[in-house]
């Protein structure tokens, strides 16, 4: 590669991205599959011997490659899984990240700046979240939810085996988990949570708990809900230690395990009786604590008490809407954080300073660490409390404005089904929309038909043993008065079709 080739293609690429971040969003959420097909044919079958000439590598790159990316962050319209965008100053920032290629794993006050930005994000996100964050001293940047629900129950099966150790203060991260459980008196590890992600059976299936020991304790007839007495029972069979996992806001549905205040506060005290975790998996429901308009009072009360957990997960590349990958993970007990995650016999990783900083890899999975902090960073201070709150009311509405176009429907149904009013079904409504085709016969095509107008773009589920279909509103962009009208006209198009 040519020297000299380099600086070129810098100056011609960083105009193009520019133009990229500041031109409008696009009106389709995916390549025709024709240029996704192109840009397919285009790739390489073997490395090359002799590298290419720079200039070359990034015409490819542009010119083939681009064009067969998803749309799915750029535009407004895309709602399937639940994704997010990137705010302009999040994904500005990731260029410096880039640009400077921190090492964010050891905290060195005087050779970087960047475990500082890391912290103070972090304060801050707790800040949005309205946690007070001294309470939550250990917490950090991950690559998602599904890495931050890992942390959540390696720290809970800490602490659960150490509790039911009593005096003897067994670490499981010191002798490893057969021996502790043996020492401890425990034959069981359960997992007791309604409706969860699937990434929180993953996570138990890497941390030796097994799949097996997530154990589903809903109501038969509100399965996201905890059946309390059913809990309470599990909680205190002899010789188990147990993880409540709480999933705020479930993500076919987007409803919230627990109902306030007063259930998170049964929630604690059971747990404290009992030697319990509480892990909160609020990957996107956590947001819904910056709310605060008497119209998202169900939203709002459904978040209250979250603070009494023990661990939180958030994802920050959903609705904080930062790029991938990265996600966030808070716990009140900074010792677990030391028990599971610290560097043994290698001082050189512990950072000198008198602050109060601890250095990331002794608080998480990875050594090595990329500046994911810093689009948080620049996000948060770009938009700030009220700007993010906005963002997440104009989300919500365009929820609410989807569950209002298919509750008048003739053709289609909100899911899951009740027989309350139109209100109380809205006033539900956070970020997602489940809901399906009345008739069979288009319910069987509907992901497809729906998919295939390229203007929006929605998953397919499944819901009590039938296909289903699911948006999730989660860019920065959403516009109710702009997205509304053509939801509603891929909808009849399919349905006169
Ligand atoms: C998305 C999601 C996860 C997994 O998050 P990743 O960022 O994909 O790792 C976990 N839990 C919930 C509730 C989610 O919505």
């Amino acid at each position: 590669m040519r020297m000299k080739a380099a600086d070129e293609v810098a100056a011609s690429l960083s105009a193009s991205i520019a133009t990229i971040l500041t031109s409008p969003r696009p009106t389709k959420t995916h390549p025709p599959l024709e240029r996704l097909e192109n840009a397919r044919r285009s790739l390489p079958q073997h490395l090359p011997d002799l590298g290419l000439e720079m200039e070359e590598t990034f015409r490819h790159v542009r010119e083939d490659v681009v064009p067969g990316l998803s749309q799915s962050s750029r535009s407004s319209r895309y709602y399937g899984f639940v994704t997010g965008g990137s705010t302009p100053a999040a994904s500005l920032a990731d260029n410096f990240v880039t640009a400077f290629d921190q090492n964010v794993g050891v905290h060195l006050p005087n050779e970087s700046v960047a475990t500082d930005v890391e912290d103070r994000a972090l304060s801050m996100l707790c800040e949005l979240l309205n946690l007070e964050p001294l309470q939550w001293p250990h917490k950090t940047f991950t690559t998602g939810a599904t890495a931050s629900n890992v942390l959540g129950l390696s720290c809970g099966r800490e602490y659960i085996i150490k509790f039911a150790s009593g005096d003897r203060n067994v670490s499981v991260g010191e002798i490893g988990i057969y021996e502790a459980m043996l020492q401890a008196s425990i034959n069981r590890i359960q997992i007791l949570t309604t409706a969860p992600h699937s990434s929180l059976s993953k996570a138990a299936s890497i941390l030796g708990l097994g799949r097996a020991s997530v154990t589903s304790v809903g109501l038969p007839d509100a399965p996201h809900l905890f059946d309390l007495p059913l809990l309470k029972k599990l909680l205190s069979t002899p010789g188990t230690a147990s993880i409540i996992a709480v999933s705020a806001s479930e993500v076919n549905t987007g409803l919230y395990a627990t109902t306030g205040m007063r259930q998170m506060q049964e929630l604690r005290e059971l747990s404290d009786m009992y030697g319990a975790w509480i892990h909160v998996d609020g990957a996107f429901g956590i947001m819904g604590r910056l709310l605060t308009d008497p119209e998202d009072r169900n939203i709002i009360q459904c978040c209250e008490g979250l603070e009494l957990a023990d661990s939180i997960t958030g994802d920050a590349h959903k609705l904080l809407n930062v790029p991938y990958d990265c996600g966030f993970f808070l716990s009140r007990h900074r010792e677990i954080a030391a028990q599971v995650f610290q560097n043994p016999n290698a001082a050189y990783l512990n950072s000198a300073s008198g602050d109060d900083i601890p250095s990331p890899l002794n608080i998480g999975l990875e050594n090595s660490r990329r500046f994911r902090a810093l689009p948080v960073y620049a996000s948060l201070l770009t938009y700030g409390r009220q700007g993010y709150r906005d963002m997440l009311e104009r989300q919500i509405a365009v929820a609410r404005g989807i569950a209002e176009m298919i509750h008048e429907s003739q053709d289609f149904e909100l899911l899951p089904r009740s027989k309350r009013t139109k209100e109380d079904i809205l006033d539900d409504i956070f970020i997602i929309v489940l809901f399906r085709a009345k008739s069979d016969d288009l319910n069987a095509v509907l992901v497809e038909k729906i998919n295939a107008s390229r203007q929006i773009y929605v998953s397919g589920t499944s819901w009590e043993g039938k296909s289903a279909c699911r948006f999730a509103v989660s860019n920065w962009q959403a516009d109710a008065k702009k997205d509304l009208p053509i939801i509603k006209q891929v909808l009849t198009d399919i349905v006169t079709a």
